[in-house]
């Protein structure tokens, strides 16, 4: 029988409401003849009871030193809370249900606390409840290292849960189920007018995951291609078909010609970075390895990196510049700090057949007086440092200019 894994994040639970949804959705895909896997999330966010923050902030309200082991313990509870509940509520509906943790499902992770990559997995327990033709409710975020030790995936984990158990399972596909209507063209939150995406490949969701659009977790997506596991984003509350995230081979426009291809397909932005620019009187590789070793070794990670023989520049998420600024006057270096910063990012498998796509960005964005503080560039994205305060401001202005509206 063809089986379909459903996820469903911590806006999907939130709610009794939310929850009628979730289920009316497990029992219209059990109509459709699909045996049926199901991840799911915390329930909420912070201040909701169970959601992972509110774990997360009851472990440190107790005063004491966090440590990792069980901070990444207390918030594994959130999708255990959840599988149960979930489980309970279908078997009063009569459906047999079993809610499984992550490591009662198989997955085994690498032992890195709260950002654990899963090593293997083996649904030993998922393919047993589905034989005794029960639904199976799956904690997501977590599995278990060698030691037995619980690990959590990092934020969006659950939907790299899902898309890992849709491979191993064999699934038709995986649907991710949010409270919005798909992968947008934008953040709705910032542009009105964004509009869903119908198909998308899974190259570029990743990177507009990577630079900031949190609809998806990238590592879902990485895993998604690598086992070519077609993944559906869907509203909890619409019926609309969602957004196909697939390779470029099986897009619908993906015949020989690019001419009339967008240049740009979506949209990504992040918040709260700081850039660091580095000066050199002359020419000191050892000192510059020694900076990016130490910054390396800190646990920190670097992004829209320029080095040229006097100067470097990068960025890092704000909150870690106090490290990076103690590691900076340790070395000894000059370097100017600014704060406060965004970085918007245009996608699109489009883009590097098509010349002049940053003379246009450029020329919109100056325009508008929106000052670009420096740029980085893949074959399929290009990267705009801004002041955080035009953020909005830029992003409207790219998504009108791009006609990704329409
Ligand atoms: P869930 O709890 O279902 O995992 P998330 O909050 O992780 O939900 O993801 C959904 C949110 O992602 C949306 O509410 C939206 O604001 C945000 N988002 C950011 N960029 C995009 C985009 N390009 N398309 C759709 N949603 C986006
Ligand atoms: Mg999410």
């Amino acid at each position: 029988m063809a089986l379909i894994v459903q996820k469903f994040g911590g806006t999907s639970v939130k709610s009794p409401e939310n929850r009628k949804a979730v289920l009316n959705h497990i029992l219209r895909a059990k109509e459709k003849g699909y045996d049926v896997v199901v991840v799911v999330s915390a329930m909420g966010r912070l201040g909701d009871p169970y959601a992972t923050d509110t774990l997360i902030d009851l472990l440190k309200a107790q005063g004491s030193k966090v440590c990792p082991k069980n901070q990444d313990l207390i918030m594994s509870c959130g999708e255990i809370i959840s599988a149960v509940a979930l489980a309970a509520t279908l078997n009063k509906k009569g459906i047999s249900s079993r809610a499984l943790t992550g490591p009662q499902a198989g997955f085994n992770t690498d032992g890195y606390y709260s950002e654990a990559e899963v090593l293997d997995c083996q649904p030993l327990r998922v393919e047993e409840a589905l034989q005794n033709n029960e639904v199976p409710i799956i904690a997501g975020f977590q599995g278990a290292d060698a030691c037995g030790e619980i690990n959590t995936l990092g934020r969006g984990g659950s939907d790299t849960t899902a898309v890992i158990l849709g491979a191993a399972l064999m699934a038709e596909k995986v649907e991710i189920f949010t409270d919005v209507s798909g992968i947008m063209t934008a953040d709705p939150r910032i542009v009105e007018e964004a509009r869903v995406i119908q198909q998308i490949t899974y190259g570029e969701v990743c990177q507009m995951a990577y630079e900031g659009a949190r609809v998806i977790h990238p590592r879902a997506i990485e895993v998604a291609m690598r086992n070519n596991v077609a993944v559906v984003v869907r509203n909890l509350d619409a019926s609309g078909p969602g957004t196909l995230i697939t390779g470029e081979s099986a897009l619908k426009e993906g015949n020989y010609s690019t001419r009339g291809r967008r240049a740009v397909t979506g949209i990504a932005h992040s918040t709260e970075l700081a850039q660091f620019i580095i000066t050199f009187e002359k020419p000191d590789p050892d000192r510059e390895i020694k900076i990016f070793e130490r910054i390396g070794k800190a646990g920190i990670n670097i992004d829209l990196i320029s080095v040229f023989p006097l100067l470097k520049a990068f960025i890092v998420k704000e909150e870690h510049s106090i490290k990076v600024e103690k590691i900076l006057k340790d070395l000894g270096v000059l370097y100017q700090l600014e704060k406060g910063c965004a970085k918007v990012s245009i996608v699109g498998v489009g883009m590097h057949s098509i010349p002049g796509v940053m003379a246009r960005v450029v020329k919109v964005l100056n325009e508008k007086k929106v000052e670009i503080i420096q740029t980085g560039d893949s074959n399929i994205t290009i990267s705009l440092l801004i002041k955080q305060g035009d953020l909005r401001c830029a992003v409207k202005t790219l998504h009108d200019n791009f006609h990704l509206g329409n």
